[in-house]
């Protein structure tokens, strides 16, 4: 079993073990990467300068530039016989960056994720259907590995072959599943159009990540497939899932970061400037424990807010649900828009289906925005008062004028099983 006893400690327990396994980090990565060892000399950096977690702030970001300049292993501070794993990002916004595991690497993972499996509600004894890919990617085995240290059977069932993935939550009964959002999404909908009785099924919990999603996309899910629903949040470059995971019986307050493992702080996007909690800004992590590929303040590029939260169950900082990846912001007309802000306007309609996608184009010099969405079933989709009503509200709350494509249930692509792009840009 892992030990949960690190997820009450105080904050000073944090700081302290934070402290030390920075200063041993720096050190080593001093040592051991010429990357680091260039960066920190550039920056006039010496490891002896950093006495606690109070001095991160001194050190230089990493981005995903520097792990693509240094492709494939070219970041790892572990020769290649301690590393027992090689993994991928996804490649969603280019080529994919390569990370590593070592032995203890991949029991820190399975730990993480354990951990983030207990709070999501699944516990030793039940069986999670697991249907993150398997692969490269390292939502499948990464799921994998934290619920057998759980002691859960795991169904390895990879992503799509929906039909597959049907008989296996009738048949096997799993109580715990796991996948993207979207594809929690499209499971749902196959349900109700089999007329599966979800009730019926055994599955109590959803563990879902790896894509942005709101509470839209929650409502739809649990009551389509009577679960209850929380996030989990990783990228591969920090370990993969289990960075981050929201409590089953805390939904809606935020996601508790492994911070004993993975310190976060969040930083303006232009300027890299630290910012407050409870503040919005770029999620970025130093990896405390890390063998194989240790990263200094990572650059995640993906938006939200952390803070603590001092009636939770746990003493760890929470993140917020992630707004979208800086990189895919749209600035349109001087706005600044993430498709999940529209997902939440869509939510407040019950008219409405959270299946849609924000078509961009360039007519002329100005950048147009069309929400193709899809009406709630038994709501009629040429019913011109409710594209109205949708496009009045986007304007009130983000500021922007968007044309509303109101379109038939079942008409807009769905996730086959893995992660799904919710903007078609044109330009
Ligand atoms: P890629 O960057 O190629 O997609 P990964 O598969 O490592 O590589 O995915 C990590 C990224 O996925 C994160 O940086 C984040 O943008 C997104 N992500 C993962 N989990 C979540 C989540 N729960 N909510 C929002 N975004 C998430």
């Amino acid at each position: 079993m892992y030990n949960a006893a690190i997820e009450a400690a105080s904050l000073d327990e944090l700081r302290n073990l934070q402290s030390e396994r920075l200063r041993t980090l720096v050190k080593r990565l001093y040592k051991d990467v010429p990357f680091y060892k260039q960066q920190f000399d550039a920056n006039g950096i010496h490891p002896s300068d950093i006495k606690g977690i109070e001095d991160i702030h001194r050190l230089p970001f990493t981005k995903k530039n520097d792990l693509r300049d240094n492709y494939p292993f070219g970041m790892f501070a572990k020769p290649m016989d301690e590393v027992l794993r090689i993994h991928a990002s996804s490649g969603t916004t280019g080529k994919p960056t390569v990370v590593g595991y070592t032995q203890n690497d991949l029991d820190v993972f399975d730990e993480v994720v354990a951990r983030s499996l207990v709070c999501a509600g699944a516990r030793a004894g039940m069986k999670l259907h697991n249907a993150y890919g398997y692969g490269l990617f390292t939502g499948g085995l990464g799921m994998h590995g934290g619920a057998t240290k759980l002691g859960m059977a795991v169904i390895p069932v990879s992503g799509g072959m929906t039909e597959r993935q049907l008989t296996i939550l009738q048949d096997f009964k799993p109580e715990v599943m796991c996948c993207t959002p979207s594809y929690a999404q499209t499971l749902s909908e196959e349900c109700a159009k089999r007329g599966i009785d979800t009730e019926k099924l055994a599955v109590q919990y959803a563990i879902l990540g790896a894509e942005p999603w709101t509470e839209a996309i929650r409502e739809q899910v649990e009551a389509g497939l009577h679960v209850t629903a929380t996030n989990i949040y990783g990228l591969s470059e920090i370990i993969g899932p289990g960075v981050s995971q929201e409590d089953f019986e805390e939904k809606g307050t935020g996601s508790y970061v492994w911070e004993d493992h993975f310190f976060p702080e969040i930083v303006d996007k232009d300027t890299g400037e630290a910012l407050p909690y409870g503040e919005e800004g770029v999620l970025v992590f130093t990896t405390l424990t890390k063998e194989a590929l240790p990263l200094i303040r990572y650059w995640t590029n993906d938006i939200c807010s952390i803070q603590y939260d001092n009636n939770a169950k746990r003493s760890h900082i929470k993140m917020s649900s992630i707004k979208g990846r800086a990189d895919d912001m749209l600035i349109i007309r001087g706005v600044n828009l993430f498709h999940t802000q529209v997902e939440e306007v869509i939510h407040q309609f019950d008219f409405l289906s959270p299946n849609y996608r924000l078509i961009v184009e360039r007519a002329g010099t100005m950048d147009t925005v069309t929400v193709e969405v899809e009406t709630a079933k038994g709501a009629d989709y040429q019913n011109t008062v409710f594209g109205e009503k949708l496009k009045q509200k986007i304007k009130a709350t983000i500021g922007l004028s968007m044309a509303i494509d109101l379109k038939a249930p079942d008409s807009i692509p769905r996730s086959q099983g893995g992660k799904l792009s919710r903007i078609l840009d044109k330009r």
